[in-house]
């Protein structure tokens, strides 16, 4: 049997690199056939040498990139739709994954999906895209990969509240005041995951938790107020299902995210694979559990009151987050800051209509463009 083939968007980053790793082990049942990465030519090439895809796609313009190359923004969707890829992992990082995900899920194909933000910006449109053309979704995030395979087949009215765990982040233990001088060296470093620096920062405010409750109401079809999050500081279990009956079951295993990569490529089965750090559990240690630090950690609660909101508010978090979070990291805002300014476009702009994809797209470049000017008139 012919391996299936794999587009990889955002190859280049920290999930594509780990695909690529599961990828290689699995070259029997997969095939990488089209690759694109931002701007990073250098590790693009390198990549291509290795597995030579029908397809290469660079975001950016750079005129030392091979003639033969998809260029523009344009080049995720050609790469999503390309003939030889019967799945789509989504590794690219915020709205900018979104185009794809649709065209992928109107042409019927599986989308293994680690961009998240595609869910939090036009989850209805998504979900509604993929049932109506027949195209799967399959979380790449561990906590949305441990409730699907807790989830393995129950009906919807089986289930009672998911439990999505968070490390709590770097700054779990901090005091708020401290937090808020927080430096970008502190808040890179993540205690249990090795990630890109937009995700990790996220993981820092917890506005990575706000958009995985979002993410798991619109991939679940489970309504806010049985979705909850608990503090898990060792990332050992990934999330719990409580079912109707009162059990409980929950998804283990060392962090890595080869285990949920393998299993969006292989989901409903399970296939061996040898990428999994080994499980001991008297190694582990102890497993713990803390509430969340609410007071300290305002983008949790802003990012949940978002997605209840609906409409364009998800879609303004998240864009505002995202400016924010890259100005944080160019020096340009404070960590504390980062809360402000989302809170400040939420205000202002998170009541605009998104009933379409085009009031979607509309409220996100608002909200861009609200946090930044703000950075113009202070700077
Ligand atoms: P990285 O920053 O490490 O990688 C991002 C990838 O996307 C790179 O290949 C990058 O290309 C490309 N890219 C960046 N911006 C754009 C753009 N505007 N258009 C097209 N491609 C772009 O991110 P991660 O791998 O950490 O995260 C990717 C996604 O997966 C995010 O949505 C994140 O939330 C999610 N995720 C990540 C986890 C992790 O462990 N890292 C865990 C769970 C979810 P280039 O290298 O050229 O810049
Ligand atoms: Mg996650």
């Amino acid at each position: 049997q012919r391996p299936v083939g794999v587009a990889l968007l955002g190859a280049t980053g920290s999930i594509g690199t780990s695909a690529l790793r599961v990828l290689e082990r699995q070259q029997e049942r997969f095939v990488p056939v089209a690759m694109t990465a931002n701007g990073n030519l250098a590790a693009l090439a390198e990549q291509v040498a290795r597995f030579s895809p029908a397809y290469v796609g660079l975001v950016q313009d750079c005129p030392e990139a091979p003639g033969g190359w998809g260029r523009g923004p344009s080049c995720l969707v050609e790469a999503a739709t390309h003939p030889d890829a019967q799945v789509v992992i989504n590794a690219v990082v915020g709205a900018a994954g979104l185009p794809a995900t649709l065209a992928a899920l109107r042409h019927g194909k599986r989308v293994a999906l680690a961009n998240k933000e595609t869910l939090v910006v036009a989850g209805d449109i998504v979900t509604r895209m993929a049932r109506e053309h027949g195209g799967e979704l399959v979380p790449v995030d561990s906590e949305h990969s441990a409730i699907l395979q807790c989830l393995a087949g129950r009906q919807p009215h089986e289930v009672k509240r998911l439990i999505l765990t968070a490390s709590g982040g770097p700054f779990r233990t901090w005091p708020a005041e401290r937090i808020a001088g927080a430096t970008r060296a502190d808040a890179l470093k993540h205690p249990t995951w090795q990630m890109g620096s937009k995700i990790t920062i996220d993981s820092a405010t917890l506005a990575n938790k706000a958009l995985e409750v979002i993410e798991a109401h619109h991939l679940f079809g489970v309504p806010y107020d049985r979705i909850d999050v608990v503090v898990h500081p060792q990332s050992i279990i990934h999330s719990f299902v409580e079912f109707v009956d009162g059990s409980v079951l929950a998804q283990m295993g060392v962090p890595s995210m080869e285990l949920p990569i393998l299993y969006a490529l292989t989901w409903p089965e399970r296939v061996p694979d040898s990428g999994v750090p080994p499980f001991d559990p008297v190694a582990l240690g102890g497993l713990t559990f803390e509430h969340v630090r609410h007071d300290a950690f305002p983008m949790l609660g802003l990012g949940i009151a978002a997605g209840r909101a609906g409409g364009a508010a998800p879609a303004v978090f998240n864009a505002a987050n995202e400016v924010a979070v890259a100005q944080f990291l160019e020096g340009a805002l404070h960590f504390s800051g980062i809360a402000e300014r989302v809170d400040a476009a939420l205000q202002e702009l998170g009541r605009l209509p998104g009933d379409s994809l085009e009031a979607l797209l509309a409220a996100d470049a608002a909200a861009r463009q609200h946090v930044q000017s703000r950075i113009a008139r202070e700077s």
